[in-house]
């Protein structure tokens, strides 16, 4: 098997304008797959904080350590969990009824078939008895998975991590922060210079590039999925990891990439993966009739597409490129 593996980070460009005391503190390391990198204009104390939190919280989720709460839930079926655990499982079971099932984390059975396929793409059809969300359950912090479903947690762990590091920056009395985990980007506050934030949303054809830049004010999480991100390669042919639920194979759409802008990083990172799998039309409806939440979709053929809300904040590229979804 050719594995390619690929994780391109969406490009945080924090610009122009600081002076020596408006410099922020920075911490740079290596969690969850990925380059996180922290910024903080204030309290330097709170960059070990944040990286004792997200340390902590990956190796409790991952399923590629054995001793993760989600592997040992994995194995057993059954599992009283960590309370950080269990908030997150409530998370996911919540935008699964959300999403109506296009976030589902009982993929799990599907991923590690991919992850373990030598030559060719797998057979899935024998693993469909055990997908469903409806298959985990948790009651307080006591989980159990029926009909031997099995989770990965991989689609909303990064924006929850993200969502919890700002939730103790605040609780630290940090004003203004910002921290990218990949495809993640999460800010607090405004800068202290009064410069925008400015966040590259990845172009897909040439993931080191911006196709973009997101300039606001503010506390904001974006997050990003897309089929550059991870891939399989057979034959010339490319798989990538974003999975239908229904099929365990990628899902084929228009879409090359999904942004979705809210407050909440959790939201934004179970939405990113959701609103791929849903697709355009599906994911325009959805947003239709929630209005909770902002979307920059990427087409294959290279154009924008930005929910009313989103669409002031697009920079540094062709306007012309950029079309406006308005509300129905
Ligand atoms: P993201 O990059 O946040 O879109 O998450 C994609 C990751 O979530 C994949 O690498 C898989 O581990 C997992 N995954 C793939 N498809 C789904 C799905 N439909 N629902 C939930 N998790 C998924
Ligand atoms: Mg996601």
């Amino acid at each position: 098997m050719k594995q390619i593996f690929a994780i391109f980070l969406l490009l945080c460009l924090i610009l122009g304008g600081c002076t020596e005391d408006l410099a922020p503190a920075e911490r740079e390391f290596f969690a969850m797959d990925t380059v996180i990198n922290v910024k903080i204009w204030g309290d330097e104390t709170a960059l070990d904080a944040v990286y004792d939190l997200i340390s902590a919280d990956s190796a409790l989720f991952s399923t590629y350590n054995d001793t993760s709460d989600i592997a040992k839930l994995n194995q057993d079926a059954f599992l009283v969990v960590r309370n950080e655990t269990a908030e997150l499982l409530q998370l996911a079971i919540h935008y699964s009824h959300e999403t109506a099932g296009a976030f589902d984390p009982t993929v799990y059975p599907y991923i590690k078939s991919w992850r373990s396929a030598n030559d060719a793409p797998p057979e899935l059809t024998h693993l469909s008895d055990r997908i469903g969300f409806d298959k985990l359950v948790l009651d307080g912090n006591t989980a159990s998975l029926k009909d031997r479903a099995m989770i990965d947690l991989g689609a909303i762990t990064k924006g929850y991590c993200a969502q919890r590091a700002i939730d103790e920056l605040i609780h630290r009395k940090v004003e203004t922060a910002i921290i990218s985990l990949g495809g993640n980007v999460q800010t607090l506050g405004s800068k202290p210079d009064g410069t925008a934030w400015a966040v590259g949303i990845a172009n897909p054809e040439k993931p080191s590039e911006a196709i973009t830049v997101v300039r606001f004010h503010g506390s904001m999480a974006l997050v990003t999925s897309g089929t550059y991100q991870r891939y399989y390669e057979w034959n010339g042919k490319k798989y990538h990891h974003i999975l239908d639920p229904q099929t365990g194979y990628p899902v084929e759409n228009n879409l090359a990439s999904v942004t979705v802008l809210c407050q909440d990083g959790t939201m934004a990172d179970a939405f990113s993966t959701a609103l791929f799998v849903m697709g355009y039309e599906k994911a325009i409806e959805f947003w239709q009739a929630r209005k909770d939440f902002e979307v920059i979709f990427i087409t294959k053929d290279g154009s924008i597409h930005a929910t009313e809300g989103a669409a002031p904040l697009l920079t540094d590229c062709e306007f012309s490129i950029i079309q406006r979804i308005k509300t129905s």
